[in-house]
């Protein structure tokens, strides 16, 4: 009991002697779902981009309008670039949004706080050179690895929404069609973010399964700020 008042009183004349700075204290925040609402609605989220064309399917189903997509990018893979006038178009149309999910698709929870900067800022400038977006305050720490500092120096550069996700369409590299229709019955329901990936190019068939579940549950895809508000942060 002694001790710990000892201890107690060390801390606290410590505390004394440091001095009043100004410490830039930014708060973060992990989602992994939408917040109730009266319409039934889910966030498909689509990230990566290593396949040209596996992003242009899903361009192809944003385009039509039915739902919207936040897309994640890792700015490393050139399909950001090759597909760039279409997302400016979708961007501008409302019909799909963009997320931070960094340079290189790097564990950021092993990085130095240095080399975290540096990935989601790449991305940061990127997006706004190649699109003029700012993507903040989404973005998804690649594989869902996070900790402390990834959070703390993401939310210093205003990316303070951690997003992960509520369901998985199970196909970071691929996995076979009956297994994506099953995942997407499993998942696709309300106010779920369920992510997916633009690595291989699925199957027309597993596409509009997709789709089909989703209307068949009365479900439509809602981008994060549609879903949270533009002033959630
Ligand atoms: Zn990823």
């Amino acid at each position: 009991m002694e001790i710990t008042r000892q201890k107690f009183l060390i801390v606290a004349a410590s505390a004394l002697l440091i001095p009043q700075v100004e410490v830039a204290f930014a708060s973060s925040r992990v989602i992994s779902r939408l917040p109730a609402s009266k319409t039934k609605r889910f966030a498909w989220t689509v990230d990566d981009g290593a396949s040209t064309s596996a992003l242009g399917s899903y361009l192809n189903i944003a385009e039509r309008g039915e739902h919207h997509m936040t897309l994640f990018v890792t700015s490393g893979y050139s399909s950001w670039r090759t597909h760039s006038k279409q997302i400016r178009k979708l961007v501008a149309e409302g019909k799909i949004q963009l997320g931070n999910h960094t340079v290189n698709h790097k564990d950021l929870s092993t990085l130095s706080a240095t080399e975290i900067k540096k990935q989601l800022l790449g991305c940061h400038k990127f997006m706004l050179e190649e699109y003029g977006y700012d993507a903040r305050p989404y973005y998804r720490p690649p594989y869902g690895n996070s900790n402390t500092q990834v959070r703390s120096v993401a939310a210093e550069l205003g990316y303070t929404v951690s997003t992960m996700w509520y369901g998985s369409l199970g196909d970071t590299y691929g996995v076979p069609e009956a297994r994506v229709i099953e995942f997407a019955n499993k998942w696709i329901l309300d106010e779920h973010i369920v992510i997916d990936h633009s690595n291989k190019i699925k199957t027309h068939r597993a596409l509009e399964q997709i789709q089909h579940i989703a209307k068949s549950r009365g479900l439509r895809s809602v981008t994060l700020t549609e879903a949270f508000g533009k002033d959630f942060k």
